[in-house]
């Protein structure tokens, strides 16, 4: 099913969360962003839970939901597809004017959408979540995505903003155009910035999980971080050349110094310079095959063009389906 902004009675407001294991935070969820959404714009809105795959009782959880409230619309993903891709997903069926993006997990505070709407209503088109302080995320989660926010910064050519999550209220215009970005290794933050329009920072405080644990293994950290520079920059491409580059130099170097080594009658000296010139010539062809290889992938599987996810099913009420018929 697709999704688009043309259909009969659209909501003023969608609130999109992926869902992961979370049944711990889910009715604290549903709690707070009903009574939030309620304040901001009466019955007009949605909630559009997509459910990545959980085996906890997430699901159950939803389907709950949606019985006893028309407002919530449960997506039901076909297996784990990952945050990226199940956020994709719940924005790809959202149908409101605006969109609020929320971590399931409520480290991001729902009650901020006033403000945020307010912003918009100043003509503003991204109102994204800025975080001045992260409070209880370990010492290394904070200090590597400082560090990862700033390097990628200097690698990539649009301006993303730094300490900023997935956390924002979007307009509708800016949305179609996300949802018609087809690549497959999604980087939303990164991909919205691009779209331009007037986007500007909200600062918050980050607090801490409500309950479970983090969704986002060391594992997942790395593929997202590889996801956000590659899918931004063509820089580890170049770098290659620029390594050619200066192994030709020092080459060339060492071949002086081994012509003078024979006119000087030094031939049996060498082994050593000559092994490590190995080593290091080799190894650095075999990283370079590796960036090579990792963009030639990307490439691979987004010609492939396979769908982005694979939805189960999408539980809401006989009002909301309605709405939903093409
Ligand atoms: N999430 C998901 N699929 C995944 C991993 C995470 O839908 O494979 C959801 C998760 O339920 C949460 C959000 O993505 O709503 C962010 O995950 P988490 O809070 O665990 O990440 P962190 O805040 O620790 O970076
Ligand atoms: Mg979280």
């Amino acid at each position: 099913m697709s999704a688009t902004s043309t259909r009969p009675k659209t909501p003023a407001l969608s609130v999109v969360s992926p869902c992961y294991n979370e049944e711990a935070v889910l009715p604290e969820l549903y709690r707070r962003v009903t009574s939030v959404c309620r304040e901001t714009v009466g019955e007009d809105y949605e909630i559009v839970l997509v459910d990545d795959g959980s085996s906890d009782r997430t699901r159950a959880m939803m389907e709950e939901l949606s019985a006893a409230d028309p407002h919530v619309v449960a997506v039901i993903l076909s297996r784990n597809h990952g945050h990226q891709l199940a956020l994709t997903a719940g924005l790809q069926i959202a149908r409101g004017d605006r969109i609020l993006i929320l971590d399931a997990d409520l480290q991001d505070p729902p009650e901020l959408l006033p403000k945020m709407m307010a912003r918009m209503d100043d003509g503003v088109d991204v109102v994204y979540g800025k975080r001045t302080e992260r409070r209880g995320e370990t010492a290394f989660k904070v200090h590597s995505a400082r560090l990862f926010y700033r390097v990628l910064n200097k690698l990539v050519e649009i301006d993303i903003p730094t300490d900023t999550g997935d956390f924002r209220l979007m307009s509708r215009r800016t949305l179609d155009t996300l949802n018609q970005m087809p690549e497959h290794h999604r980087f939303i933050r990164g991909m919205v910035s691009w779209i331009g329009f007037r986007q500007e920072p909200l600062e918050y405080i980050r607090s801490e999980r409500l309950a479970g644990e983090t969704k986002y293994p060391f594992r997942k950290m790395v593929h997202f971080a590889v996801d956000a520079i590659a899918g931004f920059s063509v820089l580890p491409l170049k770098i290659s050349l620029w390594l050619g580059i200066i192994c030709a130099v020092i080459g060339v170097m060492f071949m002086g110094y081994t012509v003078w080594g024979y006119l000087s009658g030094n031939v049996v000296q060498g082994w050593t310079t000559t092994m490590t010139a190995v080593l290091i010539l080799g190894s650095g062809q075999l990283m370079m095959l590796g960036v090579i290889g990792g963009y030639l992938g990307r490439l691979y599987m987004q010609s492939k063009n396979r769908p982005l996810y694979i939805i189960d099913q999408i539980i809401c009420q006989p009002k909301g389906n309605a709405a939903r018929e093409d």
